[in-house]
């Protein structure tokens, strides 16, 4: 009998309780351990990070910025609409597909040009530069919910949502850190420049003065030659193009790190408590699907069953019918899937005389299980023996 999966919600989750070894247990590698609620110590509090006045800085300024959205002159549906296709194109494309699907997990490849329009359209996110971004994720699934990992919602849900990116731990090396989980990246010069002297930064910054621009031009000429008219158009375009679209875009991903590891439900026994979030994955168009993540990193699709629905996967499939992507990673299915209660389970299993025959889960035998079939609960794509 397995253990019951805890429940894990914001609240038992919001107090950053420092624990000691006695009333706190580590994942491990079993379903029974991936299960039992661990809370971890605060790295700030344990004196191994500290915060870092720039990332402060930007997150806190940016979002203030955001506030100028309030004001009605700096308002046009023009820039609403530019604002929603930009958390497509720059939130879907660059980060979920390009940085995550694409850099941090190979499931997929494509042309280096494509490649790097994918990480251009990350950069304009500010999340930070491509190799950083990539080297985080890939620790994050190395000790996912573990003392070295670096978003843990287990620490505090506001950890996981944005804490974590607003320190520096004070003993990483980021030329270590680099070599060990984006040797790929640190080999290509255009990631190098990225990286280099704060690139990304200002390549966010020159993009949103673009979005300025472009709204100046448009509405000069639009209203025929008002100054004033170009001002109030671009800005708006600033404002809701840019400035709200990047901290929308913040949010959609930060969830991913907080919310999927704290609410949803679990298909996969993995050894974290990864979930699948219903609503995380609307507004980050599949990302949500995050135990199915956690179970299958490599897999281009999140989404597993069919009403998972994965719309950066669909995005991935069609660039594959146009020849822009191939060799798109399955879904394997190779990790063990939650499990219904037993006595609710049915053993499909084939008898000696090749006939198939259904006996309750509670009765059979271990000989049994072993030659038992697929069940009904169990999605046709990925089943496999009980
Ligand atoms: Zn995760
Ligand atoms: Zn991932």
């Amino acid at each position: 009998m397995r253990a019951p999966i805890a429940r894990l919600s914001p609240f038992n989750l919001g107090n950053r309780m420092k624990t000691t070894r006695d009333d706190q247990t580590i994942s491990g590698p079993s379903s029974t351990e991936s299960s039992s609620l661990v809370r971890l110590a605060s790295p700030l509090e344990q004196g191994r990070a500290a915060w870092k006045r720039e990332h402060v800085a930007v997150v806190l300024g940016v979002h203030v910025l955001a506030m100028l959205a309030l004001v009605p002159w700096l308002f046009s549906w023009t820039g609403v609409a530019v604002g929603f296709a930009g958390i497509f194109c720059f939130g879907t494309l660059g980060i979920n597909i390009g940085y995550h699907r694409l850099l941090t997990h190979r499931s997929f490849k494509c042309a280096k040009w494509l490649e790097y329009t994918f990480a251009l359209l990350g950069v304009c996110c500010l999340q930070g530069a491509t190799i950083r971004w990539v080297a985080m994720h890939r620790m994050h699934h190395q000790f996912s919910d573990k003392e070295e990992d670096p978003h843990s919602p287990l620490v505090s849900f506001l950890w996981a949502h944005l804490e974590w990116m607003l320190t520096e731990q004070k003993n990483r090396s980021w030329l270590v850190t680099y070599d060990k989980y984006a040797p790929d990246l640190i080999r290509d010069y255009f990631y190098l420049a990225l990286d280099r002297k704060g690139t990304w930064f200002f390549v966010w910054a020159a993009h949103t003065v673009m979005f300025f621009v472009a709204g100046f031009g448009v509405g000069t000429l639009a209203l025929g030659g008002s100054l004033v008219g170009g001002l109030q158009f671009g800005s708006s375009l600033l404002v809701w193009g840019a400035i709200v679209r990047t901290v929308a875009v913040w949010h959609i991903t930060w969830s991913v790190n907080s919310l999927s590891h704290v609410s949803g439900y679990r298909s996969y026994e993995t050894a974290d408590q990864s979930r699948n979030n219903w609503f995380v994955s609307l507004i980050s168009m599949g990302e949500g699907w995050h135990n199915n993540h956690h179970a299958e990193p490599n897999s281009a699709a999140a989404g597993h069953r069919w009403w998972e629905i994965d719309p950066a996967f669909s995005v991935i499939r069609a660039l594959s019918l146009v020849g822009l992507v191939q060799d798109i990673v399955p879904v394997r299915g190779h990790i063990p899937r939650v499990q219904a209660k037993p006595v609710e389970r049915l053993l499909a299993i084939i008898d000696t005389d090749g006939n198939r025959k259904e006996v309750r889960f509670d009765e059979a035998t271990p000989d049994d299980h072993s030659r038992s079939l697929p069940t009904d609960d169990q999605d046709s794509s990925n089943s496999r023996a009980a």
